[in-house]
């Protein structure tokens, strides 16, 4: 399995398993524990999606030893603030059912209260509760404000990212920091298996439009959280280290970035 070494010397799996819009118990349950089953150790989950017990449920289940595994949460926007991070904290950890995680990401960066909501991850990091101290959804005008505010600066920034949206500007500003990107929505919720060049590089490599794009993202250095409850998929998802692109493939799916955006903007949300 590919790892990625992050500022502190923690190595991240590079390929995870996504579980956003998994609402049904069982069918998170079968997803993940598929996932662990032919390989995956990293989890991204969030106290939003609403399934972190049944992550815990497959995670306990499978019986792989917990230092064996990579398990990231999010922090909500309306459990954001110093006193109730340290609490969202606590009960997600109740619900995954284990006593330390490895990455807890701020999920928005809630205006006025961001800031605040780091430096309690900032307090989990020290009390080792906390492997890795993280965010995602946060621009590079976000990124400045908190690094001139806190310690340690965040290791992991997870943010949409795809072909269509390849967010080179936030990309070199974090690589500058030692920041990891992580990409959420990494085959832009499948709206771009369709696109015609990864269809054609698809059958180029003889494998599917999935793993061009997957493979891209890895080849950029990312980390990618995938999302699937197929079983063939999750396999498909994880197969991804037996073939290499080319460079100027690489450069040719470069090449469709367009500003496609499909969630919100950090610099434009509204938190309300
Ligand atoms: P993805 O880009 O991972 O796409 C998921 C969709 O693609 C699902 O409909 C899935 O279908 C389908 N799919 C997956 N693999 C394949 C394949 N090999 N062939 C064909 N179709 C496939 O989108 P997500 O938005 O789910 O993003 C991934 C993860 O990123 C989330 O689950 C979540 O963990 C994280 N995320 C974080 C956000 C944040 O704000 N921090 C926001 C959004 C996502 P099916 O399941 O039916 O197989």
């Amino acid at each position: 399995m590919m790892m990625k070494k992050l500022r502190n010397g923690v190595h991240m799996p590079q390929v995870g398993l996504g579980v956003y819009m998994m609402t049904d118990p069982e069918e998170t349950i079968n997803a993940v524990s598929e996932a662990l089953k032919v390989g995956y150790r990293a989890i991204d989950t969030a106290s939003y999606y609403e399934n972190e017990k049944e992550v815990g449920e497959a995670i306990r289940t499978s019986g792989i030893p917990r230092e064996e595994l990579f398990i990231t949460t999010k922090v909500w926007n309306d459990e954001q603030g110093y006193d109730e991070t340290l609490r969202a904290f606590e009960r997600s950890l109740e619900l995954l059912g284990i006593d330390y995680l490895d990455l807890y990401l701020t999920h928005w960066p809630v205006p006025d209260k961001f800031i605040d909501t780091y430096r309690a991850l900032e307090r989990l990091y020290e009390e080792k509760l906390l492997r890795v101290p993280g965010v995602s959804n946060h621009s590079e005008k976000q990124l400045t404000l908190l690094e001139s505010k806190v310690n340690v600066v965040p290791m992991v920034n997870q943010v949409e990212c795809h072909p269509y949206l390849q967010q080179k500007s936030v990309i070199d500003f974090c690589n500058e920091r030692e920041i990891a990107l992580t990409a959420w929505s990494p085959l832009g919720k499948g709206t771009i298996l369709q696109d015609e060049l990864i269809q054609e590089l698809a059958k180029v490599y003889e494998k599917t439009p999935a793993q061009i794009i997957l493979r891209w993202h890895l080849q950029r250095d990312t980390i990618i959280i995938p999302k699937s409850v197929t079983p063939s998929r999750i396999k498909e998802n994880f197969s991804l280290f037996d073939f290499e692109l080319k460079e100027e493939d690489m450069e040719r799916i470069s090449k469709l970035d367009r500003d496609g955006r499909i969630g919100h903007d950090p610099d434009s949300y509204d938190f309300l």
